[in-house]
């Protein structure tokens, strides 16, 4: 079973919110921030892998319009 580091409630399942992550000042990409559902503390976060699809959906229909 998987547990929340603060609450330690058993986690069946978890929110998302988003975020940016900064790589500079300057440079930002989609991320996301996975909460505990009972008490929202953040458990883990990492790229927003649904507007990573999106991107790559996009550069490659560009790539294909060039072509
Ligand atoms: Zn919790």
């Amino acid at each position: 079973m998987i547990k929340c580091p603060k609450c330690e409630r058993t986690l069946s399942d978890v929110k998302i919110a988003p975020v940016k992550l900064k790589l500079s000042s300057t440079e930002t990409y989609k991320g996301v921030a996975y909460t505990c559902p009972w008490c929202n503390s953040v458990v883990s976060s990492g790229p927003d892998f649904l507007a990573q699809a999106d991107e790559i959906a996009t550069r490659v229909i560009q790539a294909l319009r060039k072509s």
